[in-house]
């Protein structure tokens, strides 16, 4: 039942490894042990005893984005109206993990759409965000990602979607930069081809608090 709802979700689509948290548990518990040992500790002692599995554990809810069913999360969630001016969610905080280095990278997305006849629920938006960000990503992708997802879902005129994120692989090793912000940025449709929609959009998102002008 779960397999045949996977083939037409988005996660299918992107033919990602099958649930069995039980069976992986015990499979990455016992890798994290072996990593252990390879750097040097020794996984019997007092402080480590249950690292490994915590470590899985933390691992699969941390990528758990593989298993969101996101064409179902949407699809209940979308609703006609006239309404045809900017709807705009900004400052959502996200948590990924850079595909290359397994460390985190986290910080704020902000994500606009000009509707088309439907909007969606506010509070999908950030689900939407997370979904894509709890998996092995690249900020560039993910970006993206989420922009087209969106696009394709709400049949929009038009989506803005911009990251800003701190990626610990550059923060604690390599060029070891602490302040360094990478900002992506995805713009489909109106937010690409009109500049006048682009700019209202990059205004809005740096707007600090409600109220201020
Ligand atoms: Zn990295």
């Amino acid at each position: 039942m779960a397999q045949r709802r996977r083939r037409s979700s988005i996660s299918r689509m992107e033919d990602l490894p099958p649930i069995s948290p039980p069976h992986d548990i015990a499979v990455m518990t016992n890798l994290v042990s072996q990593l252990l040992k390879a750097l040097g500790e020794s996984p019997g002692r007092n402080g480590l005893l249950k690292t490994p599995e915590r470590v899985a554990k933390a691992l699969l809810f941390m990528t758990k984005g593989y298993h969101e069913d996101i064409e179902r999360l949407l699809n209940g969630a979308l609703f006609p109206i006239e309404y045809d001016e900017m709807v705009i969610v900004k400052d959502i905080d996200f948590f990924s993990m850079c595909e290359h280095h397994l460390l985190p990278f986290f910080g704020k997305c902000h994500v606009g759409y000009l509707p088309n006849k439907k909007v969606v629920g506010l509070s999908k938006i950030p689900r939407v965000v997370d979904a894509f960000a709890r998996r092995l990503q690249v900020q560039e992708r993910l970006t993206t990602q989420i922009a087209e997802t969106l696009k394709r879902k709400l049949d929009a005129h038009g989506v803005a979607v911009v990251m800003e994120a701190r990626h610990l692989c550059m923060m604690m090793r390599g060029v070891e930069k602490q302040n360094t912000l990478a900002v992506t940025s995805s713009m489909l449709g109106a937010f690409r081809t009109q500049d006048q929609t682009r700019n209202e959009f990059l205004k809005l998102i740096r707007r600090n608090a409600v109220g201020e002008a």
